[in-house]
């Protein structure tokens, strides 16, 4: 765990996604949980061992399993974008827990299935709409929808201490994940990330960095863009342009630390450029 301002602390070792905590007069608030149950009772050990005043509250970055399935270890008390409540409630049914897992984690899901029995999804105790801030005496934390990743994949942040939550929105030394991307709201919020009073950008996986992170993955974006344009104007098809993007990603962005790999890789990086394609004049 780093702390990385006076009331912020990430744990960036957990399998996946980053989580955070900001301290405040009324306990933590918790951004995304780790998604094994052990690492989720770790991480509220951790937590516990920073204040004495409990959990006040988590907020999910989207309904991804590896951002919420921890929830039920840490508190009842869930905020999420009202876009992502039929994703938990997607959650109710063990069988899409174990099926998700299964397309990041196939070797490894058998000797987890005992564990993750202990996993129930609680839904969320508060959904919002558009911006939501959470106010406490001396600090306000900042939710704000901006879609991208996932239409209901929001932001938070803490201004006071200058640090964004991106949520996938943004990963470090990873291919964005865009199975559900809209390409010009994701690129909307990572110019105005690039335009804010930040110094610490906390990514949804990969380690802390600034706004370079919003940087880099504008101008992924608008590599990918101008890729696309020169094969549509070629008259290339969909699935060949999409085909090419996906080669051209592997070789040209090369994440070894990444969790997604191989052919899975692939396939993921294709159904985003084939989004890209339909988005594209
Ligand atoms: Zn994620």
């Amino acid at each position: 765990m780093k702390q990385i301002t006076e009331s912020v602390y990430v744990e960036t070792g957990y399998r996946m996604p980053n989580v955070g905590c900001i301290l405040t007069e009324q306990g933590a608030v918790l951004v995304d949980s780790p998604f094994l149950p052990a690492e989720a009772k770790d991480w509220r050990s951790k937590v516990d061992r920073l204040t004495d005043k409990g959990v006040a509250c988590i907020v999910n970055t989207d309904w991804h399993f590896d951002h919420i399935l921890g929830n039920c270890f840490l508190s009842e008390k869930v905020i999420v974008h009202r876009r992502n409540w039929r994703g938990f409630l997607y959650y109710q049914d063990r069988a899409n827990i174990i099926n998700d897992i299964k397309m990041f984690f196939l070797e490894e899901v058998s000797q987890w299935e005992k564990e993750l029995e202990a996993v129930l999804v609680p839904l969320p105790q508060v959904t919002f709409s558009d911006e939501l801030d959470l106010r406490f005496r001396e600090q306000t934390i900042q939710l704000k929808l901006v879609g991208g990743h996932t239409p209901g994949t929001i932001w938070i942040y803490y201004p006071e201490e200058k640090v964004l939550f991106t949520g996938d929105n943004i990963e470090n030394k990873r291919h964005p994940a865009m199975g559900g991307a809209k390409f010009d709201a994701w690129l909307t919020l990572l110019r105005e990330a690039e335009e804010m009073d930040v110094d610490y950008i906390v990514p949804g996986h990969g380690e802390i960095g600034d706004k370079s992170l919003a940087t880099n993955y504008r101008k992924y974006f608008e590599d990918m863009q101008e890729c696309l344009r020169e094969f549509k104007s070629q008259g290339m098809d969909k699935e060949t342009t999409s085909e090419k993007i996906a080669d051209y990603l592997i070789n040209s962005y090369v994440y070894p630390e990444a969790e997604v790999a191989g052919e899975f890789l692939r396939k993921v990086l294709k159904t985003g450029a084939g989004r890209m394609f339909d988005q594209t004049e």
